[in-house]
């Protein structure tokens, strides 16, 4: 676990509303992660957590709100750019599932997420994914879609890596892990982020494992942030079972809109 960072943010979410149809899926979310920092989004399924994801990398779009991120020291409103100029500026994501090329060797994988860089350090990188993935040199030339589970969640990390995020997102990295090999996961994303002052948006089911591995924690129920805290303090604190089974502190549902008057 980190200490949360002090520093100046890089992402800022405000006052975020996210509609599928008629039907509220978040209503004024706000959230920063700031320079150098792991932060974690945990929630109830059904929370928003994924779709607040989605709203940042530009898969579902915002009926209110701002999405700015920071680049060379300039902010932009990115929440009307689309996905692959939002990649452009730096935002990568491991998705949930499938976040491979299932018929691509290990290595091209690795150099597809190279594809938005143009300079001479690709080769350097490459090189550097698999000496930090020790597994993934020794399948480098193994279809992506043979790898186990955890072999692929670290191939997914590892492109997101070749194309230099300035922000990862993580959509539920423990997904479909146990064990050994999460635990590796988390260790592997927290080290980068460490070593690398790399910024990390992580979604996560599993609210231990999300606590453990960021600096602060935005906790969400049915559709809004509950509250925000370091994780340090939430992992001794039972809001969290609150957010979870219910209790006297959980603020109300969202209501959905009401229906315009008929004629
Ligand atoms: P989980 O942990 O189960 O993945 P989550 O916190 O990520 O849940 P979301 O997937 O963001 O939650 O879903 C938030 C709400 O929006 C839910 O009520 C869900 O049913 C609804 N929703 C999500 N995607 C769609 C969609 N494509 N169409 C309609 N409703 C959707």
């Amino acid at each position: 676990m980190t200490a949360p960072a002090t520093g100046e943010a890089v992402l800022r979410v405000s006052g975020l509303d996210v509609y599928y149809g008629r039907l509220p899926a978040v209503q004024d979310v706000s959230l920063e992660v700031r320079e150098g920092e792991i932060v974690a989004l945990v929630g109830p399924n059904g929370a928003g957590k994924t779709t607040v994801m989605k709203a940042i990398i530009g898969l579902v779009k915002p009926r209110r709100g701002r999405i700015e991120f920071r680049r060379d020291g300039r902010w932009i409103e990115i929440q009307d750019l689309p996905v692959h100029t939002r990649v452009r500026l730096g935002i990568h994501t491991v998705a949930a599932v499938e976040n491979v090329l299932p018929r691509f060797t290990v290595e091209r994988n690795l150099r597809v997420g190279a594809y938005t860089r143009d300079d001479d350090e690709i080769e350097a990188d490459l090189e550097r994914q698999l000496e930090r993935f020790p597994i993934l040199r020794q399948r480098r030339t193994q279809l992506a879609g043979t790898l186990s589970g955890g072999e692929q969640k670290m191939l997914a990390i590892g492109r997101a890596l070749m194309g230099r995020p300035g922000l990862l997102l993580l959509d539920e990295p423990s997904l479909g892990l146990a064990g050994r090999v999460m635990d590796e996961v988390f260790d592997i994303v927290t080290a980068i982020s460490r070593e690398q002052r790399l910024e990390v948006l992580l979604v996560e089911q599993n609210v231990r494992k999300g606590l453990e591995s960021s600096a602060r924690t935005y906790v969400m129920r049915i559709g809004a942030v509950d509250f925000e805290a370091p994780s340090a303090e939430l992992l001794e604190d039972d809001r969290i079972e609150q957010a979870y089974f219910g209790g006297a502190a959980a603020p109300a549902a969202p209501t959905a809109p009401a229906a315009p008057a008929e004629g």
